[in-house]
């Protein structure tokens, strides 16, 4: 498949003549040169909006770009998957695609996810962040801050984060205002600790 862009002034020009049939003619911003094309079909592609669904995106956390589409974790890397742990997309709802390229797609959402549910249990890892309840003035800043939406506050009368839950990306423990919140392996002390180590003035042999 091949994609030609024009420039919004210079709209492509399609002629029929008797003799030679269809003609399309196109300025290609991107070569500097017209492009003449004889097509023996000429169809008409309409536009693909998307649905943006605020209710659904904002319930599992999964973001979306400027044009209104999902984006996935890494174009790369983890093209099929969300940052938000054990969700997976495939099709239109991405961007516009053809039918091979969103079969691919969903074939490749369910390989991700049996990756999941062919286990019995799940090891997670342990930087993992903890509420010190004591300390812990339910200002919401946590629930807030979360970009996974982990912390809630319900009955208990405090914060609470579910490990299993957690990314561990640490960004609760940095903008909590009561300082209740830490990451595990990352308390102030072992931080102050490597940065001592770091910048001493070891004796060397
Ligand atoms: S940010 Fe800190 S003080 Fe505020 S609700 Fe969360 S844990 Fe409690
Ligand atoms: S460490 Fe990150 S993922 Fe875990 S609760 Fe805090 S903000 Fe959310």
């Amino acid at each position: 498949m091949v994609f030609i862009r024009f420039d919004e002034s210079k709209p492509p020009e399609l002629i029929l003549d008797d003799a030679q049939g269809l003609s399309l003619t196109v300025a290609d911003p991107i070569l500097g040169r017209t492009l003449n094309m004889q097509p023996d079909l000429v169809v008409l592609a309409s536009a693909v909006i998307p649905n943006e669904n605020k209710a659904l995106f904002d319930l599992f956390k999964v973001p979306i770009n400027a044009e209104g589409f999902l984006v996935e974790a890494h174009s790369k890397l983890r093209p099929v998957d969300f940052s938000s742990e054990g969700i997976f997309m495939a099709g239109l709802a991405h961007y516009p695609k053809s039918l091979d390229e969103s079969i691919a797609q969903a074939q490749a959402a369910v390989s991700r996810a049996m990756t999941i549910l062919s286990k019995e249990a799940i090891w997670v890892g342990g930087v993992v962040a903890t509420v010190d309840a004591s300390r812990c003035a339910v200002c919401l800043t946590c629930v807030r801050a979360c970009p996974y939406g982990v912390p809630h506050i319900r009955e208990e009368g405090h914060a609470v984060i579910e490990p299993a839950e957690c990314h561990g990306c640490g960004v609760c423990a940095s903008e909590c205002p009561g300082k209740a919140i830490t990451l595990q392996h990352f308390t102030d002390r072992q931080i102050i600790a490597k940065t001592d180590a770091l910048f001493c003035e070891c004796a060397t042999a």
